[in-house]
């Protein structure tokens, strides 16, 4: 008997355009790299019972469980700017939905699970490295506090895939709230298919907007809800230094979660014009600039969304721009929110942004790691600023912004002991640093997990000292920096 996983499957009873329904396609030789048993929990699913021949069967793609209902849903998307009508899932399968113990709807989706009819010219399949990335830093990233999609499982595939280099293949079991996308939206509206966007915008709003089925506008109330999420989790991303590196509109969720982690990367120094993806050769997605392309791939949600916002276009314009026009206040509220909490403020006024964008100049003038420079200033809140000024090759350069900022925070009331509180909570010890991925994947691929395992148990508790592990805090030595990522697809 086939086990049977609690799954109750909506995508998949919305009309047949939206996806194709076909099995994952069996690898030869599973076996498992991991099994993230608290989320096996938080979904409801026992995870003794998936720890099993029958638990690797099903997330090699080998044994389709009873309850799901495999799909490969359909999307498009801009990809660096270049519409494509027609992406979809080409290398990943939708299995089906579960109600989590917190009641929350979640998908659970194989990917690198064999070609779909979405494949193009693709081979369905995905490499082993970028498999153990996608679980390390979407994981890291749930510890941090930030939504994302979570990792269920890895598995080894025991076949190649054939890419620049042969390497060894891998199956990731991702969950998402869902993998609705603006490129979602844009499929349908580019076909000018209103039935189905009306369907769409029906059953984002139920899952993701329940708020907004009662606005006048549900489309509009869509709109704004995934404004204001997708301008937080920018925010959020930034104030960890994370760089999406792929942030196209099928890479968007309307969720407001982190999905696709391929070429991301953390910064070391601070550097806004930092980018990593060896295709992103302009930066369009340079840290920098990724509250701009996130408005971009908002506008492109709002276009799509047009025919239902007004019955005139004209109207229908004016009400998308407006909501548009709320970006920027969502997006700098979050942001000072964030930052002046990296530097001990919890309620933030304006003038905070200065003291906050001064530390930033410093860092970015002088080349300071950008995680170790915020970790290390809770302890220059008192004279005793060793650790702190010593990040800096002249520390005296330092010395006039850490004044300033003692005088500050004395100024508005907020004690030293409170300002380190809310920066150590705030600034995290661990991130996924960019020579420590390359050293897990490095070895993943000669079969050896070991330090996969051990980086996944420091992320996740990022904010607390771990002495044991501090080697994993250290930035990289020069000979060490990650200069490029790769897509790895
Ligand atoms: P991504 O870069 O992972 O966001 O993928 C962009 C698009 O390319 C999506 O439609 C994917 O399904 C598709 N894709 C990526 N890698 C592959 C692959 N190895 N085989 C087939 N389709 C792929
Ligand atoms: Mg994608």
């Amino acid at each position: 008997m086939v086990m049977r996983l609690p799954f109750d499957n909506t995508y998949a009873r919305l009309p047949s355009g939206f996806y194709e329904r076909l099995d994952p396609w069996p690898v030869a030789e599973p076996k498992w790299v991991a099994l993230n048993r608290d989320v096996a929990e938080l979904l409801g699913f026992d995870p003794a019972a998936l720890d099993s021949a029958e638990g690797l069967a099903i997330f090699a793609g080998n044994v389709v469980p009873e309850g799901a209902e495999p799909i490969a849903t359909a999307y498009a998307g801009h990809q660096f700017g270049g519409f494509v009508p027609r992406l979809g899932d080409g290398r990943a399968i939708l299995l089906g939905e579960v109600v989590g113990r917190d009641g929350v709807r979640r998908d659970v989706q194989l990917k690198g699970s064999g070609p779909t009819p979405y494949s193009r010219r693709g081979d369905g399949r995905s490499a082993l490295g970028p498999v153990l990335r996608e679980y390390l830093v979407s994981e890291a990233m749930a510890a941090l506090g930030v939504p994302t999609t979570r990792a269920l499982a890895a598995v080894w595939s025991g076949e190649p895939v054939y890419r620049e280099n042969v390497e060894p293949g891998g199956v990731f079991t991702r969950v998402a709230q869902s993998h609705l996308r603006v490129g979602t939206f844009e499929y349908f509206a580019a076909r000018e298919d209103r039935a189905s966007l009306e369907i769409l915008t029906k059953y984002a709003v139920s899952r993701h907007y329940p708020e907004a089925a009662d606005a006048e506008i549900p489309a509009l109330a869509l709109l704004e809800g995934v404004i204001g999420r997708q301008a937080r989790l920018v925010a959020h991303w930034m104030s960890l230094g994370f760089i999406h590196g792929v942030m196209n509109t099928d890479n968007t969720s309307i969720s407001g979660e982190t999905i696709d982690y391929g070429p991301c990367a953390f910064l070391d120094v601070y550097d806004p014009a930092k980018r990593f993806s060896s295709i992103d050769e302009r930066g369009r997605y340079a840290y920098g600039n990724q509250a701009n392309i996130a408005l971009w791939n908002l506008a492109r949600l709002a276009e799509s969304l047009l025919p239902l916002l007004a019955e005139d276009q004209e109207t229908a314009v004016a009400r998308a721009e407006a909501a548009l026009g709320g970006f920027a206040g969502h997006f700098q509220e979050a942001w000072t929110q964030r930052f002046a909490a990296k530097i001990g403020i919890a309620e933030p006024v304006a003038e905070d942004r200065d003291q906050v964008l001064a530390f930033l100049d410093l860092l970015s003038t002088h080349g300071v790691d950008f995680t170790l420079a915020f970790r290390h200033l809770a302890s220059a809140v008192t004279p005793d600023a060793e650790a702190f000024q010593g990040l800096f090759s002249q520390p005296q350069a330092v010395k006039p912004w850490v004044e300033g900022w003692r005088k500050h925070l004395r100024e508005r009331g907020i004690s030293a002991v409170a300002a380190s509180e809310i920066m150590r909570k705030t600034n995290p010890v661990f991130i996924p640093r960019n020579h420590r991925i390359e050293e897990v994947i490095q070895a993943g691929r000669q079969g050896d997990f070991g330090p996969f395992r051990r980086l996944h148990e420091v992320l996740q508790r990022p904010f607390e000292e771990q002495p044991e592990s501090a080697i994993y805090e250290s930035a990289p030595e020069p000979h060490e920096v990650v200069q490029a990522t790769f897509c790895g697809t």
